[in-house]
């Protein structure tokens, strides 16, 4: 028997009259803000007070082709700097961004909703990912120089790419953009940037605050919708290379866009990361890396823990202990506390489409073990919710929910476990979770993601690599292998026979 579901969620509501620090108007284009060739705005929201932060620009083709402009006219320069000269500037920006982190943290929050806790913890990683490429970035290698056929010398050069288009998402704004612009720019490239529609606020106060210590046109931000301006930055022929964070659909729709011109693509896009649960697992220990792995950013994160495949024999204590973990986690607007854990869905729609999904699951006739409702408003909260007795192959364990909901389904062997686990279009994180040794070493072997953890879940760190196999996209961001991503070898062959 499992618990009962007995709390109620509350949520702490806003603090008002808190004012954040916003970027200036217009996109960044050359060094500079400019104004849009557009007069269409966007408007920027708080979804934990539904309130009106900012609006920028509806960008369009024109501001793109102004910025591709920009970077291209930028890229040679750039490109012949030394990585030491690319590495203090990269280790200036992260400099800038720690000096300014309460702005940022407060900022992101404003944009997003995100509890303290994440905000903090989204400044500290874009701040590490700036140093650590800032080291990376000076020590690639590659095939060592020499005959590798007769009297015949042969060099391998790693080259800058060009002019990299960038398209990032709205789950961790400044952090995803991070990834991206340091590794790119460390690797001697030029760079547009377009920013989620909902959260381009600390993209842009990045521009601003490094816009004198970066050459013009080295970095553009546009604004505005995916269908235009991502649209146009995936297709354009001056653009050598794309990459976007965001859903599966939004990384076939730029793929497909990039065919026209054969660039080549970087992709990370959706997850449903499957946590396996043997019965020999420290199931206490796995339950809290599920409270914390599956609820982080309210679930709204790629590589969440949400579905969890668990043994027959334990699936009631674990449950249990998951119960108990969830039931007291803590639902608030930023600004109230530091113990806040849960923040609201990024938007009204995101709210609706999490919800749609939750009564997809009450009609399945699945349990809503715990939560499972909208939060009194204002803001876009959802409780944290636990689904429990899923059947194989349910529509929830296959679709990408990126909410608040964590789903247990039950496995006999080792062999479903793994099947089970494989099955889905996804492949960017998994997690096992046991205390037998070969089960530790042998299960990640056969599992088909990016990442795998053994007895933790949603642990990152700049040195290695993070990137997903299958529907989850291909790339890697992160570690050496991003700056392999971002720039290209050539081969130069030089025949010294007489
Ligand atoms: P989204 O796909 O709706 O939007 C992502 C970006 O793509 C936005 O900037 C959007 O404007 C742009 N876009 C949309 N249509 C486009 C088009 N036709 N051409 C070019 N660009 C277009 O995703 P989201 O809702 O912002 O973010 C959530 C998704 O991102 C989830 O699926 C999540 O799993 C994924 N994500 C993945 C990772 C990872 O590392 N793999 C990290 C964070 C988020």
């Amino acid at each position: 028997m499992t618990l009962a579901h007995t709390t109620q969620f509350q949520v702490r509501g806003p603090v008002s009259g808190t004012s954040v620090s916003l970027p200036p108007d217009g996109q960044f284009i050359g060094g500079k803000f400019v104004p849009s060739t557009s007069s269409t705005t966007m408007t920027i929201e708080n979804p934990a007070t539904e309130e009106v932060l900012a609006a920028v620009p509806a960008g369009t083709v024109d501001d793109v082709e102004a910025a591709v402009a920009a970077a291209v006219a930028a890229k040679d320069a750039w490109a012949a700097t030394t990585p030491k000269e690319r590495s203090d500037i990269l280790h200036r920006i992260s400099n800038i961004i720690e000096t300014n982190r309460t702005l940022f943290e407060e900022l992101e929050a404003a944009n997003t909703g995100k509890p303290a806790a994440v905000a903090e913890d989204d400044i500290s990683s874009a701040v590490d990912t700036f140093r650590f490429t800032a080291g990376a970035a000076r020590t690639l290698t590659s095939l060592a120089a020499g005959d590798y056929a007769t009297e015949h010398t042969s060099i391998i050069f790693r080259e800058p790419v060009g002019v990299v288009g960038v398209i990032t998402p709205w789950n961790y704004p400044l952090l995803m953009a991070a990834w991206k612009i340091a590794p790119i720019l460390g690797a001697g490239n030029t760079i547009v940037l377009k920013p989620s529609e909902q959260t381009p606020l600390t993209t842009l106060k990045l521009a601003e605050l490094i816009a004198d210590i970066l050459p013009p046109g080295v970095l553009n931000i546009v604004t505005g919708l995916g269908s235009v301006v991502g649209q146009r930055i995936s297709e354009h022929p001056d653009v050598d290379l794309v990459a976007i964070t965001g859903s599966v659909g939004s990384g076939q729709k730029v793929a497909a866009a990039a065919s026209s011109t054969v660039k080549r693509v970087h992709l990370e896009l959706g997850g449903k990361a499957p946590v396996v649960v043997f019965e020999d697992a420290d199931l206490d220990a796995a339950a809290k890396g599920v409270r914390s792995g599956g609820f982080w950013n309210a679930g709204q994160e790629c590589g969440a823990a949400c579905r969890v495949l668990v043994h027959e024999s334990v699936v009631h204590e674990f449950t249990d202990l998951l119960i108990r973990e969830v039931r007291s986690m803590v639902i608030g607007a930023p600004g109230t506390g530091a113990d806040v854990e849960i923040g609201p869905m990024i938007s009204r729609a995101h709210y609706e489409r999490v919800l749609a999904a939750l009564e997809d699951v009450r009609r399945d006739g699945l349990t809503i073990a715990l939560g499972g409702r909208p939060l009194d408003g204002p803001g876009y909260f959802i409780e944290p919710t636990i689904v429990t007795d899923v059947p194989a192959g349910a529509a929830i364990s296959r679709t990408e929910i990126f909410g608040p909901v964590v789903s247990i389904e039950t496995f006999k062997t080792d062999e479903e476990a793994i099947q089970r686990a494989n099955e889905t279009v996804y492949g960017l994180a998994a997690s096992v979770w046991t205390t037998d040794a070969t089960r530790a070493l042998n299960t990640p072997r056969r599992l088909d993601f990016g990442t795998v953890w053994v007895n933790s879940h949603l642990v990152i760190a700049s040195e290695v690599p993070w990137g997903g196999f299958k529907g989850s996209g291909y790339g890697r961001d992160l570690s050496l292998y991003a700056l392999e991503d971002f720039s290209r070898t050539k081969h130069v062959m030089i025949n010294r026979g007489s």
